[in-house]
């Protein structure tokens, strides 16, 4: 019987829920295209995740050779070569883009490397021919902010890292969240001056309060200027140099600072220009998000969205976990399949690393009775490396259930320790549980079944 649509999934977008949606459905047995104008990968594999945490590993091979001395070690003046750096993370990438490709091409999805724009409720049109799918799904991810501000051009958003030629001498960083934390511990343990200006009182605000304030302390130690309640107002170029205008929101006490390069890390918003959604007036909420419901289905029944493009969670393993759960539910035998969007973990690359999942105590504090178990302490290594760094662990538990309602970790190895403590914590772990639980010694996770 000839075929109604030319496929059953058209996938806009090949980040990481488009490739997830794609090749998970063609696994499935549907027929399957995506298009893509840009590189395969999306945020997460081409300007985010990966390239930032190769920089990460760099950035800490710097506190590394410090600690080297005191272990025995005697490491020659060492120097370091960003575009050494820079071209061996294009090739990691560029790999990763062939990887993509191959997994969409094994599972027998049409790639078109082209841009595709919605016509109708189930009619695209790609490369100027027309393409009818019985389903569409948009996965166009999200793109960096810039404020409105007098010469935001002059700044750099994080994508523009990624291709910078040199590195600069001194840098100010706008923002509080991950990716101005994240980038001002890489520069400035590679040895750029570093400034980061937020607007609110600390940064991490949506953190647990301690664990953001004890993050400004730690980069303090390592010489990141932390300036808060700022709000900045102008970008000017002076020379070769660009000065920041600042003031505390009253315009009463303005402030300047000079840099080489400004980095504003002020949050992301959906990418669904271009698209074509306004052809079939797909709703959105009021920062652009596209209003879908727990199927991903926007209010054109035929049309889906997932992935940063809905705002929920703009996190990775999100998006992929939307890509498999839409695929099973439109082309799988078990019906509909929910992502379970409680306690997600995440971390922030900085050095020392956060990782956090469930409540903070802020939040706990609003709906339970709770007790708070917490520990401060400087890791093993660093008595001997004499490296200033403390590792914060704190554990949020109701007193009346025992359950364990958040783990707030700052030091080395904490999205190593707390990707593991979330699988407690989603079978509904209690302190008892972690405390019947044997340490393994010595590490800092021990610490985690040892609090009382
Ligand atoms: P975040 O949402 O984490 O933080 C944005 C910060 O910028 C907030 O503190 C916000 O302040 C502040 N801000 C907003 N507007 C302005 C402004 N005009 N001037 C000054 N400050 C402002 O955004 P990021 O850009 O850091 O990251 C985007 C998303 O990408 C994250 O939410 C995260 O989901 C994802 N990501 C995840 C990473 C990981 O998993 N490790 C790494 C990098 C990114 P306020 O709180 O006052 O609004």
């Amino acid at each position: 019987m000839a075929r109604r649509w030319d496929y059953d999934l058209y996938v806009i977008g090949g980040g990481s829920a488009g490739v997830r949606l794609a090749r998970t459905s063609g696994a499935l047995g549907a027929k399957v295209a995506l298009a893509e104008d840009a590189r395969l990968g999306g945020t997460c594999v081409n300007v985010g995740c990966v390239p930032k945490k190769l920089f990460v590993y760099a950035s800490r091979i710097a506190h590394e050779i410090a600690d080297a001395a005191n272990y025995g070690w005697s490491i020659p003046t060492p120097s370091f070569d960003w575009r050494v750096l820079r071209t061996n993370e294009e090739k990691e990438v560029a790999r990763l883009n062939g990887i993509y490709r191959r997994l969409l091409v094994e599972s027998h999805v049409d790639v078109h490397d082209a841009r595709a724009v919605i016509e109708g409720p189930n009619t695209l049109r790609v490369d100027g021919r027309v393409v009818t799918a019985e389903r569409i799904a948009i996965c166009t991810g999200s793109v960096p902010r810039r404020p409105d501000i007098p010469g935001a051009e002059l700044g750099m958003i994080s994508d523009d890292v990624f291709v910078l030629e040199e590195l600069p001498r001194s840098i100010i960083v706008v923002g509080a969240g991950y990716i101005a934390c994240e980038f001002a511990s890489i520069f400035a343990s590679l040895g750029v001056e570093t400034r980061l200006v937020a607007r609110g009182e600390r940064l991490l605000p949506h953190f647990d309060r301690e664990i953001g304030l004890t993050l400004q302390r730690e980069l303090a130690k390592q010489d990141v200027h932390v300036t808060c309640e700022r709000h900045v107002m102008a970008l000017e170029k002076r020379g070769d140099r660009i000065a920041v205008r600042f003031d505390r929101g009253d315009e009463k006490c303005p402030e300047e600072l000079l840099a080489d390069r400004v980095l504003f890390a002020i949050g992301r918003h959906p990418n669904c220009g271009h698209v074509g959604i306004e052809s079939v007036a797909i709703k959105c909420k009021p920062d652009g998000a596209i209003t879908v419901d727990d199927e991903y289905r926007t209010n054109v029944p035929s049309i889906h969205a997932l992935g940063d493009v809905i705002g929920r969670v703009q996190l990775t393993p999100v998006a992929l976990a939307e890509g498999t759960a839409l695929a099973h539910t439109l082309f799988g035998s078990r019906g509909k399949i929910v992502v379970d969007y409680e306690a997600i973990p995440t971390a922030v690359f900085t050095t020392p690393e956060i990782a956090t999942v469930g409540l903070t105590e802020a939040q706990a504090r609003r709906h339970h009775e709770i007790l708070v178990f917490r520990t401060e302490f400087r890791p093993l290594k660093h008595t001997v490396s004499g490296r200033d760094e403390r590792t914060l662990m704190k554990l949020i538990v109701d007193r009346q259930t025992d359950r364990v309602l958040g783990v707030h970790v700052l030091g080395e190895g904490a999205s190593e320790m707390v990707q593991t403590v979330a699988v407690a914590m989603k079978a509904g772990a209690t302190k008892a549980h972690f405390d019947a639980t044997i340490g393994i010694h010595p590490t800092a996770a021990e610490e985690l079944v040892t609090l009382r």
